[in-house]
């Protein structure tokens, strides 16, 4: 991460890392976290669950990264620090509602659909500002910034312009009055390119813990 930043011109420690532990047990977690990484992400809320509470006398940061289903809201308002998925104004009334008061606003980000695949969640970037002006309405969200999971490719310079859709919708939000401080973009397979193109936070999951023991649905 600090190599690709200083090839890419961004600033020192200018990009944070978020350990993606689905279908990873608990001891990798454990082991990682000993290590000096505090921040998890996960996809499956039962799985977080038993996760948060075999963990729960270490002082981690989560974040849900998986798909967002109107159902499971409360529960993840109640467990989580973040929330990588939001793509519509309905999910973002929930957890504002279900947003325990003794915790602090939930951090959100909205989740682009930034090569507008039909089987990944996400809104639109066409979409995007009328749902910050729904989030920023709602006292009991932090609306941070972006997620994007763009279309898988090995070309490095066409996960570039994937990633570059992303950074001019996250500065031109910005330039409109937002102040967003997170864009959250770049997997095991593509996060040089996220970084050359101004990821704030990259999710690793194999490349920290290995190859996972299933596949899993598309997010
Ligand atoms: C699984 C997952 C990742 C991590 O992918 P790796 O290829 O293992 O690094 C990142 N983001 C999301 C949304 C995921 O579901």
């Amino acid at each position: 991460m600090r190599e690709c930043e200083a090839r890419f011109g961004r600033p020192f420690a200018a990009v944070q890392l978020l350990a993606v532990s689905k279908f990873q047990p608990v001891e990798a977690i454990g082991m990682v976290n000993s290590l000096g990484l505090g921040r998890f992400g996960e996809n499956y809320l039962q799985e977080a669950q038993e996760k948060m509470t075999a963990l729960s006398d270490l002082a981690l940061e989560w974040h849900f990264i998986g798909r967002m289903q109107s159902n499971k809201t409360r529960p993840i308002a109640t467990l989580f620090d973040w929330v990588h998925t939001v793509d519509r104004a309905s999910i973002a009334r929930r957890l504002n509602d279900q947003r325990p008061q003794h915790r602090p606003p939930l951090n959100v980000l909205i989740q682009i659909n930034i090569s507008e695949e039909a089987t990944k969640g996400g809104c639109l970037a066409a979409d995007a500002p009328r749902l910050v002006t729904a989030i920023e309405g709602l006292p009991r969200l932090r609306l941070r910034g972006l997620m994007a999971l763009p279309a898988s490719t090995d070309d490095f310079n066409e996960q570039r312009r994937a990633f570059h859709r992303a950074l001019e919708l996250y500065r031109m939000l910005n330039a409109h009055g937002t102040k967003l401080d997170t864009l959250s973009m770049g997997t095991s397979n593509d996060y040089e390119a996220a970084i050359a193109e101004g990821a704030t936070l990259i999710r690793l999951g194999t490349a920290i813990f290995g190859s996972r023991p299933a596949l899993e649905p598309p997010v």
